[in-house]
């Protein structure tokens, strides 16, 4: 799969049973919704339409889950890729508060997965380089201004958990947590089925076609004839939906998880993410294995040599975890927009979207696939909350390397804030 962003076998496959793939769409079917795209929002969204009693057929290209829902750090918290602070200066605070009481409840819906799925508790945020003011500033408004249950820890407690001299003050956040994807999507599919709705694999849609009132949507050995259409493929199928598909910039990030470790370094079995603004994340799995998370580049390729770079980052933090082996590393593909929240609405046609969740998808795909649902099968508009974060052109190639350049930007400011700190 090199080349498209996804390369490298995933932990999360060698430890997920995810059975035989379904058989693909043969033949003309008809439902009232046809969902496209088989990753943790259209199966979101295939399961909540089947619970609410509406005939559903849902088309993955490949297998489900094989985006990046299928191969994500697992970080599950409140909020979206954009901060809080530009969502309320866009939209104003109250409108600002609604939508974060609406990615919690996407977060609250991961959690009902449970047992098996979830994998830890807690998320502590690290400074890279010493503002006590500023982080528990930071702390204060997520308490104050969002209701957010939060603790700002001194740079002493920091260390305890996390003993690295990169760390000094953090934030902890006791509602998020960490899951296996692959088993949550895997769960999701067999709700979904258990629900009523058909899921096939191995279906790519070739082309969405309007008859009359409904639309016809085409893979290479099949027809659904449906009245709407979800387009839920995020940045592996912007040529579906050319609105959407415009205005989704696709980003690579990577994971690598270590052979089991013996350490004393990382004492806590919370998630753990530093300020690095495209940062490290990462987390003690299985074993004592350490899952790594970070680098994020609008180069779809995997760099040659992912292991050796997610080794180097993990050790220039904590060095005294001498040479890791690294067993398994891997690429995934985001999409976002340029606003960098997440794009859903309809077109009054019976087309309907929801992608662009960037790097914080796992509750926002959730709360997506909620309000797609409810909108199609209850005409509830609630949705219309994200109206003001339309598609807009990302810039095509342009807008990519203007996003890359953006990242060396970042990564410079990292590198200035750290230089500045350490005097
Ligand atoms: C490495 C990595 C780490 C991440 N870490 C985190 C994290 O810790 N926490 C967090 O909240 N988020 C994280 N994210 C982001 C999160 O994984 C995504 O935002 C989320 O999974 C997007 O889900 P999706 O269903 O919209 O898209 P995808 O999972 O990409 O699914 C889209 C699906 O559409 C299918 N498709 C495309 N074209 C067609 C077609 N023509 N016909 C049929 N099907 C088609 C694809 O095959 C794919 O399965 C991470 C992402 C990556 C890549």
């Amino acid at each position: 799969m090199i080349g498209e962003g996804h390369a490298g076998e995933t932990w999360y496959e060698a430890t997920a049973n995810r059975g035989a793939a379904r058989e693909p769409l043969r033949g003309d079917r008809q439902a009232e919704v046809c969902v496209i795209g088989g990753g943790l929002t259209g199966l979101t969204t295939a399961l909540e339409l089947a619970r609410a009693g509406v005939s559903v057929i849902l088309l993955e290209a490949r297998r489900l889950a094989w985006g990046a829902s299928g191969r994500n750090g697992g970080f599950v918290s409140n909020g979206f890729a954009q901060s809080m602070g530009a969502v309320a200066a866009r939209v104003g605070p109250e409108a600002a508060r609604a939508l974060y009481g609406l990615s919690r409840e996407g977060t609250e819906y991961v959690r009902k997965a449970g047992a098996g799925v979830i994998m830890g508790e807690g998320w502590l945020g690290c400074l890279r380089y010493s503002d006590p003011a500023a982080k528990r500033a930071a702390v204060a408004e997520m308490q104050n201004g969002y209701g957010q249950e939060m603790r700002y820890l001194e740079m002493a407690e920091t260390r305890e958990l996390v003993n690295s001299r990169r760390y000094f003050q953090s934030s902890y956040d006791p509602t998020a947590f960490h899951i296996h994807p692959l088993r949550y999507a895997v769960s999701l599919a067999a709700a979904a089925e258990a629900a009523g709705a058909v899921i096939a694999e191995g279906s790519p849609v070739a082309a969405i076609a309007r008859d009359g009132a409904a639309h016809v949507v085409r893979t290479a050995e099949g027809r659904v004839r449906a009245a709407h259409v979800v387009y839920c493929v995020s940045s592996l199928g912007r040529g579906l939906h050319r609105p959407t598909g415009r205005a989704v910039l696709p980003v690579a990030t990577y994971v690598a998880v270590t052979q089991p470790l013996r350490q004393d370094v990382i004492r806590t079995r919370s998630a753990v993410s530093d300020s690095r603004r495209a940062g490290n994340y990462f987390r003690l799995i299985d074993e004592g294995r350490l899952l790594w998370g970070g680098a994020i580049t609008t180069r779809v390729s995997e760099p040659r040599r992912l292991a050796e770079r997610m080794k180097r980052d993990m050790v220039s933090v904590f060095p005294g975890l001498g040479a890791p082996r690294i067993d398994y590393a891997w690429a995934g593909l985001m999409g976002y927009a340029r606003h960098f929240m997440p794009l859903i609405g309809g077109d009054g046609t019976g087309q309907w979207w929801a992608t662009a969740f960037g790097g914080h998808g796992l509750n926002t795909t959730a709360m997506a696939g909620l309000l797609v649902a409810r909108a199609i099968a209850a005409k509830d508009d609630e949705y219309r909350r994200f109206a003001p974060f339309a598609p807009q052109w990302a810039g095509g190639p342009l807008g990519r390397a203007a996003v890359q350049s953006g990242y060396w930007y970042m990564q410079l400011r990292d590198r200035l804030d750290e230089a500045r700190a350490a005097g």
